[in-house]
């Protein structure tokens, strides 16, 4: 009986590797895009219900606009490369939220939301699309679902084939309300690991260009964020750390993402 367990964890632990696309690491996906979604949505709701919308009606424009932009722009190129499959799993809203806060985030599934605090340290339609393409790379990524499925496997280790076949979506339920704090300060994620950084970092980039930003906005951006001398607490800072070797680690692959600019 353990011999057939452990056969079909094994059979489940396969079938739920996939691949990131254009950066092609390979990663654990242990829990469907639908569930994933379908609970990123609530905990999202619980977080436009207790932060209130920009009255900043330009910049919120401006918001939606790169956005939908640089979310076009992907899943044109998704739809190009085969990938179309995966373009039902998103449901994209951006938004501009009022708040003094630096920071921004996406949850899983496509809900970007931008804080009024980090107007300042991107200036531009190009420095948004800089913040943008990063948040929207998470997303595309699936960077909350491969660590939702790294703190399934670390939470339920051994009784993962029973927990996969038998119970799933209530593990699932409970470790996405640690990962999202629900119930305690909503909106508060978990920052990503380095690895997942760096790569939302390359396709963000990418994605940007794909759009028709130039990706050199990137580097001015972070070097923005890194000489904010305010001593004000940003929260975005906390999460994507703008030192040297992040700036230094950008530039290698802006002439990868100039490709696809230069594409357009
Ligand atoms: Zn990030």
């Amino acid at each position: 009986m353990k011999r057939i367990a452990l056969f079909l964890g094994i059979v489940l632990f396969l079938g739920a590797c996939s691949s990131v696309m254009i950066t092609g690491r390979r990663q654990l996906l242990l829990v469907s895009d639908a569930e994933v979604l379908s609970m990123s949505a609530t905990a999202y709701k619980q977080f436009i219900d207790s932060v209130p919308a920009s009255k900043d009606l330009q910049n919120s424009a401006l918001v939606s606009k790169v956005g939908d932009n640089i979310a076009n722009a992907v899943f044109t190129y998704m739809k190009n490369n085969n990938l179309a499959a995966d373009t039902s799993n998103y449901a994209w809203e951006f938004r501009l939220v009022q708040d003094t806060t630096v920071n921004a985030f996406c949850m899983p599934g496509g809900k970007v939301v931008f804080f009024e605090g980090i107007l300042p340290m991107t200036q531009t339609e190009a420095g948004m699309a800089v913040v943008m393409g990063h948040e929207i790379a998470h997303a595309v990524a699936k960077h909350s679902n491969e660590r939702l499925s790294q703190q399934m496997v670390a939470s339920f280790g051994a009784g993962l084939a029973d927990m996969l076949l038998a119970n799933r979506s209530a593990a699932t339920r409970q470790t996405i309300n640690i990962l999202y704090g629900i119930g305690a300060q909503v909106g508060v994620i978990l920052p990503y690991s380095r690895k997942h950084e760096y790569e939302a970092d390359r396709l963000g980039l990418i994605f940007m260009a794909m759009a028709g930003y130039d990706p050199n906005e990137a580097v001015t951006f972070w070097q923005r964020m890194a000489g904010d001398g305010t001593g004000s607490t940003l929260e975005f800072m906390s999460t994507h750390p703008s030192d040297g070797n992040r700036i230094a680690k950008m530039k290698e692959v802006i002439p990868e993402a100039m490709k696809y600019y230069n594409k357009q």
